[in-house]
C-alpha cells in the first residue's frame, strides 16, 4: 500500500479553530553500531571509560592519519538493511559532511551522503488501528562526534573523545507517520528489530538510539506542509510529547495567518516546548564531497548472502510463527516477541505443554508481578521451567486455577519446585465428590431464599459456585462443584 496515499484516520486528527488537522511525520533515527572498535579505528567503543581514554590518533584527528574501515560495522549495517527488508548497495561512498565545532577534531564527520550503504526498506508496524507499512528511505553509516561539557568548570568547556569516530547508523523513515502514537510504535518497533539482530542494543538512557523527528501539519487531503525537524530527541515518551507539542505550535501560527519556516528545534521536556536552534538561513552548508582518504565502499552478492543466511529470526517472523505453531492471539503474540529474551523464555516454558496456557500465565500473572518488583525477564526469580510446572499442576487438575495464583506468588517470592510445595502445603484441588458434595449440602441448606430465586434466573449460580470454593480454600474442582450444584439444584 502506498503510506502516502494513506487516507487520514478522523480518530488521528487534531482538532484546531478552524477544523481538523493532520500531523506527518518523518524520522531520523542514529543509531549506536554494536561493535567492539570505532568505525575507522581500533579504539574501544566501551561506555563509561575515563573522558579520553577509548581515543586513537585517528579519532583525535592528528595530522597524516588515516581511517581503515571497520568490517565488522559494515556487516551491521548490511544486517540491519536485510531485517528492514531493503535494498543492499553494492557499492557505497563515504563522504566528508564539513563543519567546525570543538568536538570535532577533524573538522569534518565521515558519512555517506549521495550512495549510502542501505537504500529502500521498510518496517511494519502494528497499532491500535491495525497494521502500517513506514517506508524506510534510506540507512547509512556515520562516524558520531565527540561530547562537549559544559557544566563541569566554571570557566571552561572540556572535551570527551571517547565517542569520537564511533560507528552511528542513520536510518532515515519517510514521512508515513501521522500520529504521535504511530511514531512511538514505530521507534518501538525499529528497536526491537534493532536489539533481535544485534546491531544496536537500542539503549537510549545511554544515547544509543537517538532521534531527529520532522513534523509538519496539513489540512486532510492537502500537499505535505513545512517540515520543522526537532534534534536528538533521546526517549519515547519525548519523542510522543515533542510531536505533539510542535504539531500544536504549528496548527497555531497557521491559524493566526501566519506559515511556517523551516527550522531546527530542540525539545525541552521541562517546558513541555520546542525552540528554535536554528532556520533555514542559517542552515549549515556541509559542503559534501567524497573522502578522499577511503575508497568506495565495494563487497559483492555473496558477502550479503552469508550475511542473510545467518540472520537470526525476526520479530515478525516470530509473531507469526507464534500465532500459527502455538495458535497465540496476535495480541499475546506481539507483547511475546517485543524482547528476544521474553521470547526465547515463552518457548522453553511452552515447549511440550498447553502452549497458550502457558502464554496466557507469562503474560497475565508473571509480567503484572515482574512490573510490580520492577524486574524484568531477565531478572525474573521464576524461571520458564517453574511456569511450566504451575500450568502443568493446572493442565493435570492437581490444582485450581485460583490456587495456582497463590503458588505463583509463593514460588515468586520463595523459590521451589512448584509441584513439591502443591504437596507439602496441601494445595490440592479435591476432586473427591465426597468433600464437596458436603460442601455443596450445606450451602444449599443454609440459603434457602437463593435457592428459590436461581431456579428462575440461573445466572445465580455463580454465586453457590463461589460459596463452595470458599468453603473449600479454593480447592474444589470447580467442574465438578457445577455439576453437583446443577444436579441438586435441578438446572
Ligand atoms: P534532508 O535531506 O533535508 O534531511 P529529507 O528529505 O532527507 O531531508 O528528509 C528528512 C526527514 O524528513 C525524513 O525522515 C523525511 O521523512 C522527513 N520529511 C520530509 N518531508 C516532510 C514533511 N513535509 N513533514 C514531515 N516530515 C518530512
Ligand atoms: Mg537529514
Amino acid at each position: 500500500m502506498n503510506m502516502h496515499a494513506r487516507p487520514a484516520d478522523p480518530k488521528k486528527l487534531i482538532k484546531g479553530a478552524t477544523g481538523d488537522w493532520e500531523v506527518v511525520i518523518g524520522m531520523e533515527i542514529h543509531a549506536q553500531v554494536t561493535s567492539n572498535s570505532k568505525l575507522f579505528s581500533g579504539a574501544s567503543t566501551a561506555f563509561g571509560g575515563e573522558p579520553n581514554s577509548h581515543v586513537s590518533l585517528v579519532d583525535a584527528a592528528m595530522p597524516g592519519m588515516l581511517p581503515v574501515i571497520n568490517e565488522e560495522c559494515v556487516k551491521q549495517a548490511v544486517r540491519t538493511g536485510l531485517g528492514l527488508k531493503a535494498e543492499i548497495n553494492l557499492k557505497s561512498v563515504f563522504d566528508r559532511k564539513n563543519y567546525f565545532y570543538p568536538d570535532l577534531p577533524q573538522g569534518y564527520q565521515i558519512s555517506q551522503y549521495k550512495s549510502p550503504i542501505v537504500g529502500e526498506g521498510v518496517v511494519l508496524v502494528d497499532t491500535a488501528e491495525g497494521q502500517i507499512e513506514i517506508g524506510i528511505e534510506r540507512l547509512h553509516l556515520e562516524q558520531d562526534a565527540g561530547k562537549s561539557i559544559h557544566d563541569q568548570h566554571p570557566t571552561m568547556s572540556l572535551v570527551d573523545l571517547n565517542r569520537s569516530g564511533v560507528a552511528l547508523m542513520e536510518i532515515v523513515s519517510r514521512p508515513d507517520l501521522r500520529s504521535s502514537e504511530e511514531a512511538k510504535a514505530y521507534v518501538t518497533k525499529l528497536r526491537t528489530i534493532l536489539r533481535y539482530l544485534g546491531t544496536c542494543d537500542g539503549d537510549m538512557e545511554k544515547g544509543n538510539l537517538r532521534a531527529d523527528v520532522n513534523v509538519s501539519v496539513r489540512k486532510p487531503g492537502d500537499e505535505f506542509g513545512t517540515r520543522c525537524e526537532i534534534k536528538n530527541v533521546n526517549s519515547i515518551r519525548f519523542i510522543g510529547q515533542a510531536i505533539e507539542t510542535e504539531a500544536r505550535r504549528q496548527i497555531g501560527i497557521i491559524e493566526d495567518g501566519g506559515t511556517i519556516e523551516q527550522e531546527t528545534r530542540l525539545f525541552d521536556p521541562n517546558k513541555g516546548e520546542t525552540r528554535s536552534m536554528r532556520s533555514k538561513e542559517e542552515a549549515h552548508d556541509y559542503r559534501y564531497f567524497p573522502d578522499p582518504d577511503l575508497l568506495p565502499l565495494e563487497f559483492d552478492q555473496a558477502f550479503v548472502d552469508e550475511l542473510a543466511a545467518h540472520l537470526p529470526e525476526l520479530p515478525d517472523e516470530k509473531k507469526a510463527r507464534f500465532v500459527s505453531a502455538y495458535g497465540l492471539s496476535a495480541y499475546d503474540a506481539d507483547v511475546l516477541v517485543a524482547e528476544k529474551a521474553t521470547a526465547d523464555y515463552y518457548e522453553a516454558c511452552a515447549d511440550g505443554r498447553d502452549a497458550k496456557a502457558a502464554a496466557n500465565f507469562i503474560v497475565n500473572e508473571l509480567f503484572g508481578r515482574l512490573n510490580k518488583d520492577g524486574k524484568d525477564i531477565e531478572t525474573s526469580p521464576v524461571s520458564a521451567a517453574q511456569i511450566g510446572a504451575i500450568v502443568d499442576l493446572i493442565a493435570d487438575k492437581t490444582i485450581s486455577g485460583k490456587i495456582a495464583k497463590d503458588l505463583f506468588e509463593i514460588v515468586f517470592t520463595e523459590g521451589g519446585d512448584p509441584r513439591a510445595i502443591v504437596e507439602a502445603r496441601g494445595m490440592k484441588q479435591v476432586t473427591d465428590t465426597g468433600a464437596i458434595e458436603a460442601a455443596v449440602d450445606a450451602i444449599i441448606a443454609a440459603n434457602p431464599d437463593k435457592v428459590e430465586q436461581v431456579k428462575a434466573k440461573p445466572t445465580m449460580l455463580g454465586w453457590f459456585v463461589g460459596q463452595v470454593m470458599k468453603q473449600t480454600g479454593g480447592k474444589a474442582n470447580p467442574q465438578a462443584v457445577n455439576e453437583l450444584l446443577k444436579g441438586k439444584l435441578g438446572i
